[in-house]
C-alpha cells in the first residue's frame, strides 16, 4: 500500500483554503497547502461577511485580531434613479442568534495575513508556495496528487487521505471531479473601482447603495477605513474601454466624488456568474468556495458560501480520518450545501434583476411590505439541504444559537462542540459514546431548551443542530439512532 505523507492536502491558500487548514488545525491531522502564488494577493474582492462568518472566525481563534479590523455594516439600500427608497436591507447593531453582528465590513488582504498567521503554530501544517498541483487522481484508500515548484521547475509528489480543492473560480481540482454545472443565467461584466478617500467625506453613505438603473446599475460600498467601492454594470453607457480612461471615471464618479478626494486604488473587470456544480466530490477528491459555486456579489456572499462549505466538511473529513472512511457521511457535504448556497445565489441574483431595473423588489420571501408601500429585508438564513439527520425533525439543519454563560467556566459554550458531537440533555445519563452536557446545570441554555420545547439536542461541530428530541419520545433510542449515523 502507497504510503500517504498527510490527512488532508488542501489546493489553493485563499480564504477558503485558509479557513479549512485552520479548522483542521482543531484536531491533531497532518495537512498539507498548495498555493500557486507566493503571497497574499494584495488587492480585495470580497469585502463583507456576516455573523455566520464571524463565528468561524471566533471558532478558529481569530476574532480578537479581527475585530480591529472591521467595521460594523449599517446595510443596504436599493434606490431608483431618483434616489427613491425601492428596498432597504438594515443591519441592526444587534447581536444574532450567531452571538455577533449581523454584517460586517473588511480588507480581504487583513483577512487572509490573519489567517496564515494564525497557523505558525501548527508543526503538523506543510504550506508550498509558488507550487501549482499539476495532476490529481483517487487512488483506493489515498489520492495521488504531482505539483510543480515554479521557482525551481522541480516536481513532486504527495499521497493524502483526502483532497480538497480551494483553488477558485478556474479550479484544476473541479476538472477532476467534472465540469458540468449548474447555471442560474446571471452572467454581467462590471467594473470594480477601489477609491481611498483623502480626507474623510462626510456626505457619502454610510450604507451600502445599490442604484437601481437600467442605463448604469451602480453598486456603492461604504468600505473599512477610507477605503470606498464603486462597482458598475458596463453597457453602451459605461464601457470596458471607460475603464481605461481616467477622466471617464472621474466624470461618473462625479456624482459622489472627484479627484481632490480620492485616489483610484485600483480598477478593475470582473465577469459576474451564477453557477454551482454539479458535483462536489469524487471519492476522496472535494471541492469548496469558488472551485465549488460562483455568485455575483450584490449580497457580498461568495466568500461566506465558500467558508459555510469548509466548515460543514472540516470535522466529516476529520472522523473519517481518524475512524475509517464512511462514504454515508462524505456523502452529506455536496447536498447539505449544495441547497444552501443556492438560496444565496438565487436572491443574489433577484437582487441582481433590481438593480437592472428589470426585477421585483420582493428579492427573497424575508421582504415586507410596510404600510406605506416601501420595502424592508431581513436576512436569510437558509437551513442545510438533506443529509445527516431525519427530514421530519423540524430543528435539523437548523444553526444552534451561540449561547454566552457569563459566570461558568465554559464561558464560551461553543467551544465544547466544536470538534465533535455533543448532546444535551435535560436528564442526567451515563453515555460513554457521546459527550454529554447536562443543560440544568446552565440556566441559558435551560432557556433555549424550553423556548424550543425539546428534552436533547445533538450539535455537530459546525453549530448545526443533528437532531433534536421532543419531550414525550424515548432518549436512549434518539442517541443510539444519532450515533449510528455516524458509524
Ligand atoms: C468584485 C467582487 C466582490 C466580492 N465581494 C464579496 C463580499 O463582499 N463578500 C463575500 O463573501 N464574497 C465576495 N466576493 C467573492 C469572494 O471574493 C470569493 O468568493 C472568494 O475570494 C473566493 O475564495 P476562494 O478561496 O474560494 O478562491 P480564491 O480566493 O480564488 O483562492 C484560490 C487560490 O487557489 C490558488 N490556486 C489556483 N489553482 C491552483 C493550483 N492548481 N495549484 C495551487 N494553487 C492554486 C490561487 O492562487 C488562489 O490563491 C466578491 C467577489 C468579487 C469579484
Amino acid at each position: 500500500m502507497q504510503n500517504k505523507n498527510c490527512n488532508v492536502l488542501i489546493v489553493g491558500f485563499g480564504p477558503t483554503g485558509a479557513v479549512l487548514a485552520n479548522l483542521l488545525s482543531k484536531y491533531n491531522l497532518s495537512i498539507h497547502v498548495l498555493e500557486k502564488e507566493s503571497k497574499v494577493y494584495n488587492l480585495p474582492r470580497a469585502v463583507h461577511f456576516d455573523d455566520e462568518i464571524m463565528r468561524i472566525f471566533k471558532s478558529i481563534g481569530i476574532y480578537e485580531k479581527l475585530i480591529k479590523k472591521t467595521i460594523i455594516n449599517k446595510g443596504t439600500k436599493f434606490v431608483d434613479e431618483n434616489d427613491n427608497l425601492i428596498l432597504d436591507w438594515p443591519r441592526p447593531r444587534q447581536i444574532t442568534d450567531n452571538g455577533f453582528y449581523p454584517s460586517y465590513r473588511f480588507h480581504q488582504p487583513d483577512l487572509e495575513k490573519i489567517l496564515r498567521k494564525n497557523l505558525a503554530l501548527n508543526n503538523n501544517l506543510k504550506i508550498y508556495y509558488n507550487t501549482e498541483l499539476i495532476e490529481l487522481e483517487n487512488k483506493g484508500k489515498v489520492v495521488k496528487a504531482k505539483c510543480i515548484n515554479k521557482s525551481t521547475n522541480t516536481s513532486q509528489t504527495i499521497y493524502a487521505d483526502y483532497v480538497v480543492g480551494c483553488d477558485g473560480a478556474n479550479s484544476f481540482v473541479k476538472k477532476i471531479i467534472g465540469q458540468e454545472t449548474i447555471d442560474f443565467g446571471f452572467q454581467e461584466k462590471w467594473a470594480v473601482l477601489d477609491l481611498i478617500m483623502k480626507k474623510n467625506k462626510k456626505n457619502l453613505p454610510d450604507r451600502t447603495i445599490q442604484y437601481c438603473s437600467q442605463n448604469t446599475p451602480t453598486t456603492y460600498c461604504r468600505n473599512v477605513g477610507r477605503r470606498r467601492r464603486w462597482e458598475i454594470s458596463l453597457n453602451k453607457n459605461f464601457t470596458e474601454k471607460d475603464i481605461l480612461n481616467e477622466n471617464k471615471i472621474w466624470n461618473f464618479l462625479s456624482k459622489w466624488v472627484t479627484q481632490n478626494d480620492a485616489i483610484i486604488e485600483r480598477k478593475t473587470i470582473y465577469n459576474f456568474k451564477s453557477l454551482i456544480a454539479k458535483k462536489w466530490r469524487k471519492g476522496r477528491i472535494f471541492i469548496a468556495g469558488d472551485a465549488a459555486h460562483l455568485s455575483p456579489p450584490f449580497m457580498g456572499q461568495g466568500m461566506c458560501s465558500g467558508l459555510r462549505d469548509v466548515s460543514n466538511l472540516f470535522w466529516k473529513l476529520a472522523h473519517c480520518c481518524y475512524f475509517g472512511h464512511k462514504e454515508k457521511i462524505l456523502e452529506t457535504y455536496e447536498s447539505e450545501r449544495l441547497e444552501n448556497v443556492k438560496e444565496y445565489i438565487i436572491t443574489t441574483i433577484n437582487m441582481g434583476k433590481l438593480l437592472n431595473s428589470i426585477g421585483d423588489p420582493n428579492v427573497s420571501n424575508t421582504v415586507k411590505e410596510n404600510q406605506d408601500g416601501s420595502r424592508v429585508m431581513t436576512s436569510i438564513k437558509p437551513p442545510l439541504g438533506p443529509g445527516l439527520g431525519s427530514k421530519s425533525d423540524k430543528l435539523r439543519g437548523h444553526v444552534f444559537p451561540f449561547i454566552n454563560l457569563q459566570k461558568s467556566k465554559i464561558q464560551n459554550f461553543d467551544e465544547q462542540f466544536d470538534k465533535e458531537l455533543i448532546l444535551l440533555s435535560k436528564q442526567e445519563l451515563n453515555c460513554t459514546d457521546i459527550k454529554h452536557i447536562n443543560v440544568n446545570k446552565y440556566k441559558e441554555l435551560l432557556k433555549t431548551f424550553n423556548n424550543l420545547n425539546i428534552k436533547a439536542l445533538i450539535l455537530r461541530p459546525d453549530r448545526f443542530i443533528l437532531s433534536s428530541l421532543e419531550n414525550n419520545s424515548d432518549i436512549n433510542e434518539f442517541i443510539n439512532k444519532s450515533i449510528l449515523q455516524m458509524s
